[in-house]
């Protein structure tokens, strides 16, 4: 299951450093992946939508591994001051499917 940031973000900006796949943006910013540009309104290459957002950060499903691979526990929730870093029920994923994506990111180079 990926990660996503609910609307109670403060704009800390304090996640995004820490995720090991850089599938945290800021707010109105446009998100990357193998080399394409994607903004407001763009469906990510999975179909995911709707996870964009142009006031607070945002996670994008087809980047967040929940940090397996990296580490124990998804680190953008381990650092968020305001506890706004959730698993997100509408991409609920196994453990099988989050590695493979991390191999898949670590192939094309994030
Ligand atoms: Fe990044 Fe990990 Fe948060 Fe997913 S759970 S957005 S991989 S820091």
């Amino acid at each position: 299951m990926a990660i996503y940031i609910t609307e109670e973000c403060i704009n800390c900006g304090a996640c995004e450093p820490e995720c090991p796949n850089t599938a945290i943006y800021e707010g109105g910013v446009n998100w990357e992946l193998e080399g394409k540009n994607y903004g407001e309104g763009n469906a990510a290459p999975s179909g995911a939508e709707g996870f964009y957002s142009a006031d607070f950060f945002y996670i994008v499903p087809d980047k967040c591994t929940e940090c397996k691979g990296f580490h124990d526990e998804p680190q953008c929730a381990a650092v968020c001051p305001v506890d706004c870093c959730l698993p997100d029920p509408k991409h609920v994923e196994d453990e099988a499917t989050l590695l493979k994506r991390k191999d898949y990111l670590d192939q094309i180079g994030r």
